[in-house]
């Protein structure tokens, strides 16, 4: 049997250790930390459990897929909920506008809250971004890249064309949709991928499509508790799942991968060897310095976030599970970030998970998730140590500000997340959100998920093929494993 050694417990190591050995490999998965999940992590403290990463859940397909590959049936074990609405938006004129839980129920609201033209106008917009969806799936979402080469089938190409894959996501969603906040909502999610929806590609406008219109969920549990569930999975299945296990780096024999060497100093050998960590960290850290591909040096970052959690003893009033707040300047806010500045006047996000799940705080109480959107750490320098404890008080500020209730009196507990924190728990530029993309760190220009000179060495995770947040991490582990049995059989 051949046999393969997963470094780091995240959603792509998850995917790619159970993926393994569903194909019969032995398969030995080493976390450095005491629970799996990585970014999907979990804070527990007087009685509130916080998830520290996503909170947006889309596409439990990819979940589901990896139960079935070893004969269960993933409804045994999580319960996923469908939310509607899926996000509660807020603008600054003070309006708002829900995005619901099915096609037909957003037309109603768009009909009631704008027009039934416009309506009409987005039942045509959600058919095309599917349409736009299932043509990128294939090939240039799940599938691995050997060349750019690979990239150009005539057919798809060419659908692509029509379907305005290539222009702007913000030029494309105005062709179908006039109103701003419409507009708004829907090309949001570029932020997601790095980038402002007027530089990025329509290829990016799918991340609306699987976002706003294939559905928003919530887990029981939380997002953590899937981390949990899959790492239950992997072990019923006979992964071999080692916890607080830092793996200080790869063993190379002759140009490729014989094991890896843990921080206890045991070499553990396998014939390949699968890195989770964030890519440009696990080739400083955990390869030969020679192991470097050209270019790595030269990565573009995504912007970062500081993350405030907060918990309250009490429920806040009028909150969904997701709210989104947008300034005034909606352009300024990505023209600051992406310029490498704290946002001016800033756009934010607030989740409130204890509206699905109220099971996460003390009863009576709830958990808050503020999300600001903030430049890398390749951006101007910022003093975090300074910074944080504002971000806290202007975040309940502005939460106090936007309706929710009293807030300094709720809170019991608080803690803020920093970029200096990201990148201290091994995030490369101290951001969350990956390796850009770019046009030319997308698809077959994205850090490739084989290490070009130690053969037997794959990547998963959010800053390789195909890219960031769970869905895309979830393929990245199917893709990676792909690799590992091309190499080793
Ligand atoms: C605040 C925040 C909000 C987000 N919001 C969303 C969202 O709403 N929706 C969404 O889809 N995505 C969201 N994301 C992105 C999503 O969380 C990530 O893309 C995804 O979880 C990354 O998974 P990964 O497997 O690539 O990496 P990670 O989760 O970082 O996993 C890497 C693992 O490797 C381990 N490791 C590292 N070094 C070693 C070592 N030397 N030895 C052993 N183990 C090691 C780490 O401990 C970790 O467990 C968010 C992320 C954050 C942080």
């Amino acid at each position: 049997m051949s046999s393969a050694i997963v470094v780091g417990a995240g959603f792509g190591g998850l995917a790619a250790a159970i993926r393994l050995r569903a194909a019969g490999v032995d398969v030995t998965l080493l976390e450095r930390e005491d629970r799996p999940g990585g970014r999907a992590g979990r804070i527990e403290t007087q009685g509130f459990a916080f998830d520290t990463g996503p909170s947006v859940l889309t596409m439990p397909s990819l979940f589901a897929e990896l139960f079935a590959l070893h004969g269960e049936d993933i409804t045994d074990h999580v319960t996923f909920t469908r939310l509607d609405p899926a996000y509660r938006a807020v603008f600054h004129d003070g309006s708002t506008l829900r995005i619901r839980g099915s096609v037909d129920a957003m037309a109603a609201e768009i009909a009631d809250v704008i027009s039934p033209a416009e309506a009409g106008r987005f039942r045509r917009f959600a058919a095309h971004l599917h349409e736009l969806y299932v043509t990128e799936y294939d090939g240039f979402i799940d599938g691995n890249f050997d060349s750019p080469l690979d990239l150009v089938r005539p057919a798809q190409m060419a659908k692509l064309v029509r379907l305005g894959a290539f222009r702007r996501v913000a030029p494309l969603v105005a062709s179908f949709l006039t109103d701003w906040r419409l507009q708004r909502l829907f090309t949001f999610q570029s932020m997601y991928a790095g980038m402002s929806p007027y530089q990025a590609l329509g290829v990016y406008a799918v991340i609306a499509y699987m976002d706003a219109i294939a559905g928003v969920y919530a887990a029981d549990g939380g997002v953590h508790g899937l981390s949990v569930a899959l790492a239950d999975l992997a072990t019923r299945a006979g992964v071999d799942l080692r916890l607080k296990t830092p793996v200080e780096r790869v063993e190379v024999r002759d140009g490729r991968a014989a094991g890896v060497v843990t921080a206890g100093g045991d070499l553990l050998r396998a014939d390949a060897v699968v890195l989770n960590p964030d890519l440009p960290v696990a080739y400083r850290d955990l390869l030969p310095a020679d192991a470097a591909p050209r270019g790595l040096s030269r990565l573009r970052y995504s912007p970062s976030c500081v993350v405030v959690h907060l918990g309250l003893d009490r429920r806040l009033d009028g909150a969904a599970h997701h709210n989104i707040h947008f300034a005034d300047g909606y352009k300024a806010s990505f023209d600051d970030i992406l310029a490498g500045r704290l946002q001016r006047d800033p756009s934010w996000f607030l989740s409130v998970p204890t509206v699905s799940d109220p099971g996460l705080a003390p009863p009576g109480g709830e958990v808050g998730f503020y999300l600001l959107p903030a430049p890398n750490l390749q951006g101007d320098p910022v003093d975090w140590a300074v910074q944080g404890p504002r971000e806290l008080d202007l975040a309940i500020d502005r939460i106090e500000a936007a309706g929710y209730g009293a807030m300094r009196s709720a809170t019991v507990t608080s803690m803020v997340v920093t970029p200096d924190d990201w990148a201290a728990q091994g995030m490369a530029a101290g951001t969350p959100f990956a390796v850009s993309h770019h046009f030319r760190q997308t698809g077959p220009f994205r850090p490739r998920n084989v290490a070009p000179k130690v053969r037997g060495v794959v990547f998963t995770g959010s800053s390789t093929t195909p890219g960031v947040g769970v869905p895309m991490v979830l393929i990245s582990g199917k893709l990676a494993a792909e690799r590992v049995l091309e190499q080793v059989r």
